[in-house]
């Protein structure tokens, strides 16, 4: 006989179909995971610690567009706000084929802990649509923007929640974000989306930000760990906005990027490979694939090459505990959102290599991005030197603290980090009480 929901096997049974099943699929599960490990070093505040484990606002929206051929199209969107004590939600928007509602909660995670570890005065938030931005026209692609704007202008806004861009997403869709957020409201709304064009309100070095701010931890990690950028060899997965830049800046130190893949090629040279010849290929061509000046390699040799520096910058859930195994660089700097399971992170931190977290890692867009708020409120712009001036100063004084934190508790930065960002968020929440 089947269990029926007012028998314990019943109410197991649907807590199953919770969509914070703890034993849901990665990546939530992963964050879930990031979390638990944080308990023993939260004091009192580890009262509030299920707060992290509960998405404060879930927001799923149909987006339908007519398409250019006349057929209507539906496509499924989100936007999560994981956590707003600290201030208005901030997080990317994804397009991709794969997003699924466990993936945009488990990124609007990482947001709240990113945006605490850097100390910025916000929440986390993300939001995503399940659409493969390459098979749909341009005036699709900003119906769809259009749309799915105005389904989730119930909870964005300036003092609310700021989305950014993120994989599949970039200026243009902020650009466009902008405008239809602004034309619901009637009147302009700069500061509603982040990584927006020089022209909109955006902020110089926003886009090189992420990659920067990857470089910059890169740097500290390597002085502390006693290995120098210049002559370091490099490995990237990733060559967008993340990684491609993070390329050109270790290249531009005087480092020997190796390797780097994308979706369409994995590439090695160890002579080192020319990355500004590579990102005009990349550009060129829609990818890496073809690039003359490296050879093609087997993805999983690509991850145990010996380096230096090893850096994630493509999509999470990239190093396994079976590529942790075969690593071989000294120190592996999260480009990318969740690359490393909580497994592989054990793998690697037993083999003695360092692992700068994605939180910390890859918090520089997201801090530039809270400096295009701010130019955007005042309406009072920045040189890129005082963006760039005050990015390092950021960067560092967050791996510092958590650097020292890591060393006083012998946790890895992964751990360090997290401490630091939640105590941060569960003492704004405990001083803010519980509503009502
Ligand atoms: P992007 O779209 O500019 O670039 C993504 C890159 O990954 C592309 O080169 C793509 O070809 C590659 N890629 C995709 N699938 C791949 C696969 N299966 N194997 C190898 N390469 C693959 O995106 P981005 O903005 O550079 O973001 C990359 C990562 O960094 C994401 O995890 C994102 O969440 C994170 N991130 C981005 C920012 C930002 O400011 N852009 C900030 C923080 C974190």
């Amino acid at each position: 006989m089947s269990a029926t929901p007012n028998t314990q096997q019943g109410f197991e049974r649907l807590a199953g179909l919770s969509y914070l099943n703890p034993a849901a699929p990665e990546p939530w599960a992963s964050f879930v995971e990031q979390i638990e490990r944080v308990r023993p070093y939260l004091g009192s505040l580890e009262r509030w610690i299920e707060t992290l484990k509960h998405p404060k606002r879930t927001l799923i929206v149909d987006v339908p567009i007519e398409r250019d051929d006349g057929t209507v199209a539906h496509y499924e969107g989100y936007r999560v706000q994981h956590n707003l004590s600290r201030g208005p939600g901030k997080g990317g928007v994804r397009f991709h084929p794969d997003v699924t509602l466990n993936e945009v909660m488990a990124l609007a995670g990482w947001m709240t802990v990113k945006n605490a570890a850097v100390g910025l005065p916000f929440g986390g938030a993300k939001g995503g649509i399940r659409v493969d931005p390459t098979t749909v026209s341009k005036g699709e692609l900003q119906r769809i923007t259009r749309r799915y704007t105005s389904e989730i202008g119930i909870i964005i806004g300036p003092d609310k929640d700021i989305p950014a861009p993120d994989v599949g997403t970039n200026a243009m869709t902020m650009a466009v974000m902008m405008d239809t957020f602004s034309m619901n409201r009637g009147g302009t709304a700069t500061g509603v989306v982040t990584g927006k064009p020089i022209a909109l309100g955006g902020s110089l070095g926003r886009q090189e930000a992420t990659g920067r701010g990857v470089f910059i931890t890169a740097r500290e990690a390597g002085r502390q760990m006693g290995v120098p950028i210049e002559g370091a060899r490099v490995v990237v997965q990733g060559f967008g906005n993340v990684g491609g830049i993070g390329a050109r800046l270790f290249h531009a130190a005087g480092a020997r990027v190796i390797a780097v893949a994308d979706h369409t090629a994995t590439l090695v040279n160890e002579a080192g490979i020319d990355i500004p010849a590579a990102m005009a290929h990349a550009a060129e061509n829609g990818g890496l694939k073809g690039f003359a000046g490296a050879s093609p390699i087997d993805i999983e040799d690509f991850w145990r090459l010996e380096c230096e520096f090893l850096v994630p910058a493509a999509l999470e859930g990239q190093l396994t505990v079976e590529r942790a195994a075969g690593v071989r660089a000294r120190i592996v700097v999260e480009g990318a959102n969740g690359p490393t399971t909580p497994a592989a992170d054990d793998v690697l931190r037993e083999r003695g290599t360092l692992v700068v977290p994605d939180v910390l890692a890859n918090a520089g867009g997201v801090t530039v991005s809270y400096f295009e708020w701010v130019q955007d409120f005042s309406s009072f712009f920045w040189t890129e030197d005082e963006i760039n001036e005050r990015l390092e100063r950021i960067m560092v004084g967050a791996f510092s603290a958590i650097w020292k934190l890591a060393q006083e508790k012998h946790v890895s930065l992964r751990t360090a980090a997290f401490i630091i960002a939640c105590q941060r968020v569960l003492e704004a929440r405990a001083e803010r009480g519980l509503y009502p």
